[in-house]
Formats: structure tokens, sequence, C-alpha cells
């Protein structure tokens, strides 16, 4: 059985392999350019010293500075890391910025910790790898369980041990600091614009159109309100990693969100049939949002999907067999490469403005990301049509042209 990150790489073989790419520029783009592994001591509010492992992984830096989230989470391995630093070049090429690819993370339990333990963590973490990052170099951003409040302490830190302040060095800021208009729903609104696109391309009408969304955090809780308040679609059915909710009346994603932040779940939501997980991939729906975790879409369970469309808000959520069998099934997957990358293209957008020291207005904020993402997706669905090949081997192989080209101008092989 093949890891993560052997996947990804298998996945690069095959995109190598249809596009001729040289020896030499693939060896290179198989693995990361540099990783590093730290510990963090923390002392914990009972007075014991904890000692935490942390990660930083630059896959690429051929089109600009590495760039990517941090995770805080449990399970964090350097594979998952590594797999995700690659996933970030590729993310970055396909939507044309000009950045590489990052990824970080730090093996804890956030839901475990008190505020002051976390803001000693996320300090711990800079003062363990800053010298490896900065706006110019390596610019890290929230992910899965960091948010706004840990990048400020992060960016404060950064701050204090370069005695300048260089709030551009970590983006996903709160905007008082430095922050992007826009930033907080920018993953989701990105992934909108993608599924309007995707939807015109297989004439899906949007308004009334079934909706279940799995995750109910920051990427699908806002995918949920923008479809159900922009788009007019019925969102039936939702999850988090308690279980999901289900009506077939459709739900709004506000209220939702309310009763989760009151209790701790989706689950129990009143007029609501509590189902599994499992149960929700399954739906018959139009468009099945994927914001949870990586892998959840198999070769098991990809031949019980029934939505129309498929849009990859998370990371790597449908493995590679898995995206042969519902192509097969004439399921449009809209890839994780573009419908994740509104919070990337909005944390470039944000590390301008503080390289500029002004900063935009909401509007047009909105516009230019409005611009990147049908950009992109026009991009892609011309390959794929072009080549006869899925979005993803599409989106791809768009990225991989791209970052290619750098290195060949740069003189790397
Ligand atoms: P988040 O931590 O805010 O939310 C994650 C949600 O997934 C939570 O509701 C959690 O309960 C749920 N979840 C966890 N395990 C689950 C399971 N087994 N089944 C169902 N639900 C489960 O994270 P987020 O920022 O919304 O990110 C979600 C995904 O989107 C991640 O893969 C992340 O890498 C990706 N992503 C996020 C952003 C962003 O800007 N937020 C950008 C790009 C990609």
């Amino acid at each position: 059985m093949s890891t993560w990150f052997e996947a990804g790489q298998a996945q690069l073989d095959e995109i190598a392999r249809l596009i001729n790419l040289e020896p030499g520029i693939h060896a290179i783009l198989r693995e990361p350019m540099s990783e590093l592994q730290v510990s963090i001591p923390v002392k914990m509010d009972n007075g014991e010293v904890n000692v935490f492992k942390g990660f930083r992984v630059q896959h690429n830096n051929a089109r600009g500075p590495y760039k990517g989230g941090i995770r805080f989470h449990p399970n964090e391995t350097i594979d998952t890391i590594r797999t995700l630093a690659a996933l970030m070049t590729w993310k970055c090429a396909i939507v044309d910025i000009p950045l590489g690819g990052g990824k970080g993370g730090v093996v804890c339990n956030p839901r475990e910790m008190s505020r002051g333990e976390l803001e000693r963590l996320s300090r711990g973490y800079i003062d363990a790898i800053w010298r490896f990052i900065g706006p110019e170099r390596d610019i890290p951003a929230p992910d899965v369980y960091t948010n706004p409040q840990v990048m400020a302490w992060m960016a404060d830190e950064y701050c204090k041990l370069t005695g300048n302040y260089n709030p551009g060095v970590i983006t996903g800021k709160p905007v008082a600091i430095g922050g992007s208009a826009g930033r907080a729903d920018a993953t989701a609104r990105g992934a909108m614009h993608i599924i309007v696109e995707g939807a015109k391309h297989m004439g899906i009408d949007l308004a009334g159109a079934t909706v279940a969304t799995q995750g109910f955090g920051n990427a699908g809780q806002n995918v949920s309100r923008l479809m159900h308040d922009l788009q007019h679609s019925r969102i039936v059915a939702v999850s988090d990693s308690k279980g999901g909710i289900y009506s077939k009346n459709g739900l709004d994603p506000s209220e939702v969100a309310q009763h989760k932040a009151k209790t701790g779940s989706v689950i129990n939501f009143p007029q609501t049939e509590n189902i599994t997980n499992e149960k929700l991939l399954e739906l018959d729906v139009d468009l099945l949002c994927l914001a949870a975790l990586e892998n959840v879409i198999t070769e098991a369970n990809a031949p019980k999907i029934r939505a129309r469309l498929v849009a990859e808000l998370a990371n790597g959520p449908t493995t590679k067999e898995a995206t042969d069998i519902l192509f097969n099934k004439g399921i449009f997957v809209l890839p994780d490469l573009l419908c994740s990358a509104g919070g990337v293209i909005v944390s470039y957008f944000e590390q301008v403005q503080d390289a500029y020291n002004y900063y935009w207005e909401e509007e047009e904020v909105l516009e230019k990301l409005h611009k990147k993402m049908r950009d992109a997706f026009q991009t892609a669905l011309a390959e794929s049509i072009n080549r006869k090949v899925n979005m993803r081997v599409a989106t791809s192989i768009v990225a991989v042209n791209r970052v290619a080209e750098a290195m060949r101008l740069r003189g790397w092989a």
C-alpha cells in the first residue's frame, strides 16, 4: 500500500508521461526541495513542559516564494505535509499566481488546549522555523484547525524576532493587522465561482439545485451559505466529524452554523434527520461539496456516489482510482487544485497589499478573485476537451507545464 505522498508522485509520473516531461525536471518535482522537522517545547497550564513535533516542507519555488498553510492536527505526519506542499505548487500554478508550494503542521489537538497554551505553541513554532520563512522566502497561512488569531500570534512573533514590521510573512491575518478584506470566505467564494462554471458546462441550473456538504468548518460553512444565499440552491445535508443532518426541504446554513457554535456539532438540528457521513456522500443530489479531509471518496464508495457535480474544497478528498470511477459514471469532478484555490489567491492579494502597505476595498478583492477563478477554470476545461482527459488530469497538466517552464528558464535542468 503506497503512502499518500507516493500516490501523489504516481499522479505526477502519469502527467510527466502525458506531456513528455524531461527526466531532470520530473526528478526534481518528485521530491520536496527541503524539509524541516522541529521540536517545540511548550509550558502547559499545569506547569509541565510538553514537546510538540512540527514540520515545514518546501516543495518548489521556481515560480516564487513557497506558500502554504499550517495545520494543527493530532494525526499530522510528514507524509501528509509533503503531499500538501506539492499540491500547493500545482495550485498556485493553475491559478497563475507567482508563488511556489509549501506546507506546515504541528502534531497537537487544539481542541484540548487552552488559549494560552495555543498561543505559546504558535509562537514556539515560529521560534523554531523563522529562519526558513519570510515574505520573500516562504509564507505560511491558516489551514485545518488554525485561524486568523493563530496567524496574528505567529506574525507578531516573527516581527519580534526580525525586529521589523513584516506582516507579509504570514497571510490569513485579521484585517486590523494587515489582513485582506474578503480573506475569511475566499476559499468558499472561489469554489462557488468554479461550481458556477462547472454547472454551466453541465447544464445544471443552480437555483433550486440540491447540495450536500461534508465538513462544516470554514470552507464547508461558507460554501453552503454562499450557494444558499447567492445561488439560491437547496442545501439538503451538511456534516462534521460527529455526523450529519438531512432535510429534504432544505436547511439555512447560517442557522445551522449558529446551532453548531452553541452545541459543538451540526447534529440534532431541529426538524432534520441525523445521518452518517457515509450516507451523506451517497445522497442523490446535484452538487456534493467535499470540505472535510483527504481520501473520503475511494474505490470502495465511488460506485455509490450519485451527485452530478463534485466540488473538492478539501485537499485530495477523492483518490485517483475513485476519480476514474466518477469520470466513467459521467460525474463532473471539480478538482481541489481549482476548487480550493480561492484562499491562496486572496492570500497572495494580502501579501501584495502588505508589501505596498496599502489596502484594497473588498469589492476590488472579490472582483480580482472572480477573474482568477474563471480564467483558471476555462484554461483547464480547454485542456480537458483538447486532450479528452478529466478535469483533474487537465488541471495538473497546465500546472506542471507552468512550473516546468519556470524551471527551464531558470536553468534548473
Ligand atoms: P476547518 O477545521 O474549519 O473545518 C473542517 C471541518 O471538517 C469541521 O467541521 C470538522 O468537524 C469536519 N470534519 C473533520 N473530520 C471529519 C470527518 N471525518 N467527516 C466529516 N467531517 C469532518 O477546516 P477548513 O479550513 O474548512 O478546511 C477544510 C478542508 O479544506 C481541508 O482539507 C483544508 O485543507 C481545505 N482547505 C481549506 C482552505 C481554507 O482557506 N479554509 C483553503 C484550501 C483548502
